[in-house]
Order: structure tokens, then sequence, then C-alpha cells
């Protein structure tokens, strides 16, 4: 067993995130360009190997918790045996899916102990799925949500929300709490990433989502864990929960402990953070990487990778050199 991975604010990273791909059988506006979205050339990409071998040695530096996530982890043709491979390992396993494809792993997400995982879903409305999505799966997202909660998963459903695109959709969903108690909705906060037209004024902030579920319902916050991201609360009466993960308005990252592997092997010790180093080349080299890791995280900037406020003008300049949200993985 390995140190673990701590920074010089002293914050342990102990939960790691790992990319499969950056391609998508989605084409969400708020993730990924519209236009001219050059993807990744297979041969950039871990292979279930190496992908296995790095989690490992992650895991020996004290890590607690993998999710796989993309781009949309479940095109990936492998992706059964990564989840049967790293379900091996002595941590949890979970992952973020836009469930489009699930019904056809269930018993393999049973088999590797997978018992939570994050479905997106910004919309109840057939035709918004399709202008956000460009693609026609709604009913299938809704009825392998259905599946994944009957067949005793549980399930956080994230949900960008937009100003100008689904903020008014936002007590239907917290409804949506009240009968089942396996599900747990989470209002992500719209965020700035390369070409996904971000802008300040469409955020919806914390505060203005609690007012507006106030005039609705009558709830209480519940007590987080050490490293939530969420803010969570229970409608009175309801069983399930809804948060509010608001990462530009009301950050958390004085508990950061995640660590964000992309598809081609890159280390990003925070999603806002440019800077990035290769674990894969040294890898395939026979290298140790152990060092590369602890020396990446002793960089790691407070907050937002160290860009000033996302309403500084200056700062938009700086978050859009990041890459794409869907070349990092959510
Ligand atoms: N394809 C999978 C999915 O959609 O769940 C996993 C990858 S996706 C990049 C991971 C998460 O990032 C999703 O919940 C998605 O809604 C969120 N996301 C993508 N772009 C975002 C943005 N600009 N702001 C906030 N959340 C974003
Ligand atoms: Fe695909 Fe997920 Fe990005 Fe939507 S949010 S385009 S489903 S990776």
């Amino acid at each position: 067993m390995n140190p673990p991975i701590v920074d010089k604010f002293g914050r342990v990273h102990n939960y790691l995130r790992i990319s499969l791909t950056d391609k998508c059988n989605l084409r969400c506006n708020y993730c990924m360009p519209q236009e001219d979205m050059q993807f990744m050339p297979s041969a950039w990409l871990m292979s279930a190997g190496e992908i296995q071998t790095l989690a490992g040695i992650f895991v020996d530096m004290g890590v607690q918790k993998i999710r796989l996530t993309g781009g949309e982890p479940l095109v990936r043709k492998d992706v059964g045996t990564i989840i049967e491979s790293l379900g091996k390992l002595p941590t949890s396993l979970t992952l973020t899916t836009n469930a489009v494809f699930i019904e056809q792993y269930i018993s393999t997400l049973k088999n590797a102990g997978v018992r939570s995982l994050n479905i997106s879903l910004d919309t109840l409305d057939e035709e918004r799925f399709r202008s956000i999505t460009k693609r026609d799966h709604f009913t299938k997202t809704l009825a392998n949500i259905r599946l994944l909660l009957a067949e005793g998963f549980s399930v956080k459903l994230n949900m960008v929300v937009m100003r100008d695109v689904n903020v008014e959709e936002v007590n239907d969903f917290v409804r949506m709490t009240l009968t089942e108690p396996n599900l747990h909705v989470r209002f992500i906060e719209f965020m700035p990433f390369n070409g996904n037209q971000w802008d300040f004024s469409r955020i919806v902030s914390y505060n203005d989502l609690l007012s507006r579920i106030s005039e609705e319902f009558i709830f209480a916050p519940l007590s987080g864990e050490p490293n939530d991201t969420a803010r969570t609360f229970r409608v009175e009466g309801g069983q399930g929960t809804f948060g509010i993960i608001s990462t530009i308005t009301n950050h958390f990252c004085d508990s950061c402990n995640r660590i964000r592997l992309t598809a081609d092997g890159k280390l990003k010790n925070c999603l806002f953070d440019t800077s990035e180093v290769d674990l894969l080349t040294p890898l395939r080299k026979g290298e140790d990487i152990r060092a590369i890791i602890y020396d990446h995280f002793q960089q790691k900037h407070f907050a937002h990778g160290g860009h000033t406020e996302f309403t500084n003008k200056d700062a938009k300049s700086e978050y859009e050199q990041n890459r794409r949200m869907i070349a990092i993985g959510g």
C-alpha cells in the first residue's frame, strides 16, 4: 500500500473518475459542440487492460471509490469486461450514464457489485429531450430508469438546469421523489466548457432553485457525507431526496477528493484546471507513474482550477482553453 494522494491543502484524494470514451450516442448541447466534434482515434484510448492496471495503482494509493463515465461509457464495446474487472477491486464501483443502453448490462452491474448509478435526464418532455440531445431516445431512457428502480438500484437523476431551457420543470422532478425511495434527483448548475455557449446569466443558482421549490413544497435539509457535492433535502412526507450541485455559485472545492482520468489516459486534478499530465505513455513504456500522480496533486489549486470568478470576463478565455466536458468525463 502506498501513501494517499494528498494536496498542499491537506485534501485526501480517494475518488477516481475514469472516462472510457469521448464518444456518445446523444449530442447534449451543453456538453459537446454541435459542429466539428473531433473524436479521439481509438489508438489513443486506454485499453481495458490498461484501465485495470491504472485503477489498481490508484487503489494502492488509497482510492476507495471508482466511477466510470465518458462520453457515454456504455457505447464502448468492451464496457462489460471493464465493469467486471473493476468490480473485483476492493472499492465501490459506479457509473454515470445516459441510460440508453443500460438494459443490456443489468446482470453485469449486479455481478460487479454496482448498487447505485447516476443517470442524466434534463427534461420530462419528449420534444425538449430531442431538442437538447438531438436524438430520439426519450421513451427508452425513461423506461430504463424505471427498470433500474424496479431492479433495486439506487438512481441519482442528474438534471442540468438552464434558465432558458428547462428551469420550469424543476418542481416536476422534485415531485418524482415523493413516492420513490430509491430516487435522488440532483440539480446541477450549468458549467462553462470549451464551446458550450455558457454564460453566467444562464445559470440557475442555489438560492433561486430553493426559492422556486419552496413555492410548491415544504422540505428539510439532510445531513451530508464529508465529500458530498450536493446539498440534499427531502420533501415533507416524501420518500426520495433532491439535491443541488452548485459548482459555480456555492462551490464545494474545500472538501474535493476527486481524481479524473480522461479516456486517453491524462490525469486531471480538477474539472476546471487546464493542466493535465499523461499517464498512459509512461505506463506503456513500463515506467512507474506514482511520482507523476503525487506531483500533479501537489500542483492542485484550491478552487475552480485556479480560475478567478467565472463572472470575470477575462476568466472566460481561460476556461475556454479547457477540454470539452465530453472529452473530460463528468
Ligand atoms: N454520458 C453520461 C451522462 O450523460 O450521464 C456520462 C458523461 S456526462 C459528461 C456526465 C455528466 O456531466 C452528466 O450528468 C451531464 O449532465 C453533466 N454535464 C455535461 N456538461 C455539463 C455542463 N456544461 N454543466 C453541467 N453538467 C454537465
Ligand atoms: Fe453524451 Fe452525457 Fe454529454 Fe449528453 S451529457 S452528450 S449523454 S456525454
